[in-house]
This record gives C-alpha cells, sequence and structure tokens, in this order.
C-alpha cells in the first residue's frame, strides 16, 4: 500500500490524481490532501478520501473546512498555511507526494518532499525551473525518486532505456552543466518535444493582440488548470519544459528540440544515435503519465480510453515559428544560460500571466514584458534557496514596475 499526499488537490492534476487513485483502493492510500481556497472541493475530497491531514492556504479556509468536516463527523486534522503545505510533504505515512501546486507557491513543500527522500511526482514544473540545480541535488542526497508528470517529461522517462530513474538522480550528481554524461552513455542523440502550439495557432499574427482570457485557455487538446493555459497558448509553456528536461534527464538546451504537433497523440520522443526514434503516445488525457508514475514500475489502469490510431487518422508534424512564439524562444534563451535566468523568467512569467488573467495586459505584452525584465535583472547564480528566492522577488518586482509602465503609456 503506498501512501499519498496530493499537494494541489482541487487543481486539474489533483483532481486527475485521486480518479486514478480511486481505481485502485488496494494500492493507493490518501494520507494528505492540500488547497488554496476551495473549501467546498477539499472537503468532498476529504470525505470521501479520509485523509489524516488537509491544509488550506490560509487560516480562514482552514477555519471553515474544519467546521465542515466536524459536522460530518470527519477526523481529519486540518493545518494551514505554507508550514502545513510542508507537513503534508514531509508526513511520515506519505510514501509518495504528488506535486501538483501551480507556480511558485510549490517550491517549497515539492523541495521539501524531496529533501525527505519520497517518490516525488512532478507536475510542477515551475518548481525546477526556478530551483533546479537545487532540486535535482535533494532529490539525490536525499536518496528521492522523481517520476515527470509533465506528460512531455513522463514520456522522454518511457522512451529511455531501462534503468532510467538514475538518470534523474544522476543529475544532481553534477556541479556544472557542460557535458551530459548520463543521457550520452545511454546513446541518446536528442530529446524532441511536441507542442500543440495551444488556442490560437490557427489565428493570424495580427489578431493575436486581441486575444482574450477566455480565448487563451480554451486549448483544444488538453483541459487545464488557466494559468498552464495561457502558458500553452504562448508557448512559455513549452519554453519551461526545456528548461524542465535540461534539470530531469542532465541534458544541454542544444540537445532538446521542440516539434508542433496538433494532435497531441505523440506526447515527446527520445532519438537514439542508430537513428531510432523511440515515442510515446496516448490519448491527451493526464491520468495516463499521472496513472504511469503512480505504478511505476508497475502499469495499473488509469481509466483513459484506448487511441483508436484509425479515428486519429493522422500525425502532423511542423517547424515552430519562434517569431510567433517569442516565450518559446525566451525559454531556449535561458535554458542555456543558467539558473539565475529561469527562476526571474519564471517569476515575470507568472505576473505577466495573472495580469493578463486580469485584463491588465494584453496577450502579446506577456513575451515582451518578460523580455525587458531579463534585461533589467541582476542576474547571479544561486548557491541557496534563499538566493532563488531573492531571484524569485527581484523578477516580480521588475515585471509589475513594468506592467505599471505600460497601463501608464497605454492612456
Ligand atoms: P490548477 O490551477 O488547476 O490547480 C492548482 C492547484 O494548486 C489547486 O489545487 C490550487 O488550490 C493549488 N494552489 C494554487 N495556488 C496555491 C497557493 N498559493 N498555495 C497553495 N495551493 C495553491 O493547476 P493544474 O492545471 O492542475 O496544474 C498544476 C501544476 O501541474 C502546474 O505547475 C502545471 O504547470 C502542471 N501541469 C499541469 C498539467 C495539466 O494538464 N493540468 C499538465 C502538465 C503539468
Ligand atoms: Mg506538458
Amino acid at each position: 500500500m503506498t501512501g499519498l499526499t496530493i499537494l494541489g488537490a482541487t487543481g486539474s492534476v489533483g483532481v486527475s490524481t485521486l480518479d486514478v487513485v480511486a481505481r485502485h483502493p488496494e494500492r493507493f492510500k490518501v494520507v494528505a490532501l492540500t488547497a488554496n481556497r476551495n473549501v467546498e472541493l477539499l472537503t468532498q475530497q476529504c470525505l470521501r478520501f479520509q485523509p489524516q491531514i488537509a491544509v488550506m492556504a490560509d487560516l480562514p479556509s482552514a477555519v471553515s473546512l474544519r467546521e465542515r468536516l466536524c459536522s460530518e463527523s470527519c477526523t481529519t486534522e486540518v493545518l494551514h498555511g505554507p508550514q502545513g503545505l510542508v507537513d503534508a510533504a514531509e508526513l511520515a505515512e506519505a510514501d509518495a507526494v504528488m506535486a501538483a501546486i501551480v507556480g511558485a507557491a510549490g517550491l517549497m513543500p515539492s523541495l521539501a518532499a524531496a529533501r525527505a527522500g519520497k517518490r516525488v511526482l512532478l507536475a510542477n514544473k515551475e518548481a525546477l525551473v526556478m530551483s533546479g540545480r537545487l532540486f535535482m541535488n535533494a532529490v539525490h542526497e536525499a536518496g528521492a525518486l522523481l517520476l515527470p508528470i509533465d506528460s512531455e517529461h513522463n514520456a522522454v522517462f518511457q522512451c529511455l532505456p531501462a534503468g532510467q530513474q538514475d538518470i534523474a538522480r544522476a543529475a544532481g550528481d553534477r556541479a556544472t552543466r557542460t557535458s551530459e554524461p548520463s543521457l550520452a552513455s545511454a546513446g541518446v542523440r536528442r530529446i524532441v518535444l511536441t507542442g500543440s502550439g495551444g488556442p490560437t495557432r490557427d489565428m493570424t499574427f495580427d489578431s493575436l493582440r486581441d486575444v482574450t482570457p477566455d480565448q487563451a485557455c480554451a486549448h483544444p487538446n488538453w483541459d487545464m488548470g488557466r494559468k498552464i493555459s495561457v502558458d500553452s497558448a504562448t508557448m512559455m509553456n513549452k519554453g519551461l519544459e526545456v528548461i524542465e528536461a535540461c534539470w530531469l534527464f542532465n541534458a544541454l538546451a542544444e540537445k532538446v528540440e521542440v516539434v508542433m504537433h496538433r494532435q497531441s497523440v505523440i506526447h515527446s520522443m527520445v532519438e537514439y544515435e542508430d537513428g531510432s526514434v523511440l515515442a510515446q503516445l496516448g490519448n491527451p488525457d493526464m491520468r495516463t503519465p499521472i496513472a504511469h508514475a503512480l505504478a511505476w514500475p508497475d502499469r495499473v489502469d488509469s481509466g483513459v480510453a484506448a487511441l483508436d490510431l484509425i479515428k486519429v487518422g493522422r500525425l502532423d508534424f511542423e517547424a515552430i515559428d519562434l517569431q510567433r512564439y517569442p516565450c518559446l524562444r525566451l525559454g531556449f534563451e535561458v535554458a542555456r544560460s543558467g539558473s539565475a535566468a529561469s527562476a526571474v523568467l519564471n517569476a515575470a512569467n507568472e505576473v505577466a500571466v495573472q495580469s493578463f488573467l486580469d485584463g491588465r495586459i494584453r496577450f502579446t505584452d506577456i513575451a515582451g514584458l518578460i523580455e525587458e525584465v531579463l534585461g533589467q535583472a541582476e542576474l547571479h547564480e544561486p548557491a541557496s534557496l534563499d538566493d532563488v528566492l531573492v531571484l524569485d522577488a527581484q523578477g516580480r518586482r521588475l515585471a509589475q514596475a513594468s506592467i505599471a509602465a505600460l497601463s501608464v503609456s497605454s492612456f
């Protein structure tokens, strides 16, 4: 029986995780669930899965959850705040931790899970983008097992040779990222990430400036939270994924390519020295990578329908126009330039996306804003978690200042 903590249980990935877990009560026991402010959904989840602890982001939400659980005679202990999230991640009864909080808010508990030597199921890509080397070192030093949930990285993981988990572990060994012994010794020539192009892919270039938050969140193939949906529309999601792949698989950015693939059926590929290309295919449903990582190295039913190749009919591939997707260009540039730029890029992007969702800036302002912040930031390679947090704060401050300037100039 695997004890499982789900950080971000009320989100898109969290809900899909509980769906898979519910199919295998003999295999998985939910021990902790966390949410930001969705008391209603977390109440239902606690009543159904009876975790030991539940965590809300703030005290009022925690009080409200506690009252509702008490009235149903549910014995789940309710905690709140950042320490509550860390407690859920470190819980002795948790063998595995699904890290599915969105954004920088997930860094501390995701890192705590790694430091506690858990089996870490990583959906929270922002945590790795922010703190790459530090996170991988923590995984390595604590003997944690890091399994990617992001569908592309889960696909790459599945296409790597047996013993692939050592590739993820070995990445933490390295003081600098100047070569890539793990991938090269496995005969890997390159990693090919696929991206659908998102909901704006068929719009004219000129109409992109008028894209609304709802349009940006209407992804053609995946049903996801709003932040990652906007990232998919700008393709910053793919930029973050390039950085994520470099850390997870100990790869140089030059060894990672991105190709546009509209159907989102091939989730990613690994090309070997002999010319073989291995791909992982499946319907675009996060329950597949979630079930894979939950049960690895076994396989369990995920509830996902079998892939109907005849219905899919064709698989298309196109080169990506970096003029149209400047955020992907920035992702590649930052992947080549180091950890400090990654933390700043992530922070500026989080602020820009939230401002776009709040109607304060245009869709097409996002990339320019991030580029401006990267140009202004003082980049010192982070040696500690504190250094990462300073870079994050700097990126946020500069982004807010740029947004304020944008708002002034547009009146
Ligand atoms: P979501 O917005 O649907 O859910 C986010 C979860 O995090 C919710 O449970 C929310 O309550 C919690 N949360 C948000 N802010 C918080 C805070 N400040 N403190 C504590 N908890 C907080 O997001 P999602 O789509 O499920 O994505 C989660 C993560 O997984 C993201 O990092 C995303 O990039 C990654 N991911 C998601 C998908 C997908 O299909 N949704 C695919 C690949 C990777
Ligand atoms: Mg992905």
